[in-house]
């Protein structure tokens, strides 16, 4: 009767999470509703936590003989992991968050891993079904790890070049069936009795190994700009691993997290595919980003400088203006200035978008969480479908901190890291005002064209610091017409 409330109370406590996740995820999908998405799906974990405790409890109480012992080993986890993310959280600076995203998702994927690798260590697995979705989410899990410390580790600029190398797909095609092949004699071995050519420990090692080494090696050539895609495969791929281990340890809470983390990582990863032009296949099974930096032909022509205060100025008397933010503008933390600068502009008339590529940052909606942060409306905000085609009949474009997301050699030049991927159509305006603090390259580390076009002139400086200009020179103008 009592295993029968508990059951009772547990099935019901991981339908109201999963309710909770789904209820979080539709709310994440705009701007506007997303923190309250976020905290709804804070509390669903919430509930999946305890309801993951009290499951504890189901368990024939012969099966399990260190409760308490696991039960105060989970408690200490959970604090050492909570407190870490909490100081973290609030103390990381907007331009480590891509960093921050991709290392967590790293050890989701390692939690996944190492749950799988409990099982196969402890020899816990019953029948083939199981054994074959435990190593299947152990395969996704530390691909899911390593790959990710390596995305983290070129996002923080520690791996500063793609490493690329001679028969390298060979080498990665070969680990990684090196690795199913170990998980298929694994499964051999379990029907044949158990009897293997070494300790089945050793195997295990060697099958986490490989597995490990392949997330590795199948990360270090990615370059160009193909990283936003790269880190959201990781994301769908430690749902995923999570959500096998669900199956794995009959924990229907991970299975529900697993899977909602698995769809939205999977969708978002089609929808960055498709931001950057290239099919899914293509970005797996091509060679990532792969560039003839080479083949870049030299720049003719040079780039021209201006004075902050006369963009300010010209910008003052345009009619109309898109501003397209980059990273250059998280890392100046301008995004305040720049709406200060926008609203004058707005007094005096003028009609001021804002032109958002799905890939600018260093991670997925960067940009708009930076405007957001700025207090910009939402009705000024389009991403670049819905605003490509107003360039052509727009005064000016303001290009704060962007490179890569406007580089003309996106669409002209098929040697270029970027080739394919569409630009917002900077290039297109009557005149284009570029913000950036010298001739730095972008992401992808290739040049930028339109930096050299007639109509572009080049502001040189710190966002902030030129936003700052743009705004007294504007506010000279009120004050010396007054
Ligand atoms: P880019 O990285 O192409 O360019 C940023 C520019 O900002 C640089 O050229 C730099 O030039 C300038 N800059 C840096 N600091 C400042 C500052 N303080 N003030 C003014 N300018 C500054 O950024 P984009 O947003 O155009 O493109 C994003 C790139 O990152 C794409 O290639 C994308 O694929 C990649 N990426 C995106 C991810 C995502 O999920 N969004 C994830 C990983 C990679 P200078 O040094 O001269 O100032």
């Amino acid at each position: 009767m009592y295993s029968m409330i508990e059951h009772l109370v547990t099935g019901t406590a991981d339908l109201i999470a999963a309710f909770l996740f789904m209820y979080g995820l539709k709310r994440m999908s705009s701007p506007v509703s997303a923190p309250s998405g976020i905290r709804v799906a804070g509390i669903g974990m919430l509930v999946a936590i305890l309801a993951s405790f009290l499951n504890a409890f189901t368990v024939n109480a012969a099966a399990r003989p260190h409760l308490w012992v696991n039960l105060g080993l989970a408690v200490i986890a959970l604090v050492l992991g909570a407190s870490a993310a909490w100081f973290k959280g609030r103390t990381v600076a907007m331009t480590e968050m891509p960093q921050m995203v991709a290392i967590y998702n790293g050890l989701g994927g390692g939690a996944a891993g190492a749950i799988a690798a409990v099982e196969l260590f402890g020899n816990k697995t019953h029948g083939t079904t199981q054994l074959v979705v435990t190593l299947l989410g152990g395969l996704i899990g530390a691909v899911s790890l390593s790959g990710s410390v390596i995305a983290w580790a070129k996002l923080d600029t520690i791996l500063k070049k793609p490493l690329r190398f001679r028969g390298q797909r060979f080498l990665n095609a070969f680990v990684f069936l090196a690795s199913i092949a170990v998980a298929g004699y694994m499964i051999f071995a379990a029907h044949a009795g158990g009897a293997t050519l070494l300790p089945m420990a050793s195997i295990i090692w060697i099958f986490f190994g490989l597995t490990l080494l392949f997330g590795i090696l199948m990360t270090l050539p990615i370059g160009g700009a193909d990283m936003p895609v790269v880190i959201s495969i990781y994301n769908a791929a430690t749902g995923l691993a999570v959500g096998l281990d669900g199956f794995v340890i009959q924990e229907p809470a991970l299975m529900i997290a697993g899977m909602v983390v698995g769809a939205a990582g999977t969708l978002l990863t089609l929808l960055m595919a498709r931001a950057m032009n290239r099919s899914v296949s293509n970005v797996l099974f091509s060679n990532f980003g792969e560039v003839s930096k080479k083949k870049q032909g030299k720049i003719k022509g040079a780039e021209k400088p201006v004075e902050a205060s006369d963009a300010g100025i010209f910008m003052r008397y345009a009619k109309s203006v898109i501003v397209i933010p980059g990273y250059g503008l998280a890392v100046a933390q301008a995004q305040e200035k720049l709406y200060e600068f926008v609203k004058l502009l707005q007094a005096a008339g003028v009609d001021v978008k804002f032109a958002i590529h799905p890939v600018a940052g260093r991670m997925p909606g960067q940009m708009d969480v930076l405007l957001a942060e700025a207090g910009v409306p939402y009705d000024l905000i389009f991403q670049l479908d819905d605003i490509n085609d107003d360039f052509a009949t727009t005064d000016v474009a303001l290009v704060i901190g962007a490179n890569d997301v406007v580089n003309p050699a996106a669409d002209t030049d098929k040697s270029s890291p970027i080739y394919g991927m569409p630009i917002l159509n900077a290039n297109k305006a009557k005149k284009c005002y570029c913000v950036k603090r010298g001739q730095g390259k972008g992401y992808s580390g290739i040049a930028n064209e339109l930096f050299y076009e007639d109509n572009t002139y080049m502001v040189y400086g710190d966002a902030q610091a030129m936003l700052v200009k743009m705004i007294e020179a504007v506010r000279g103008l009120s004050a010396a017409a007054a």
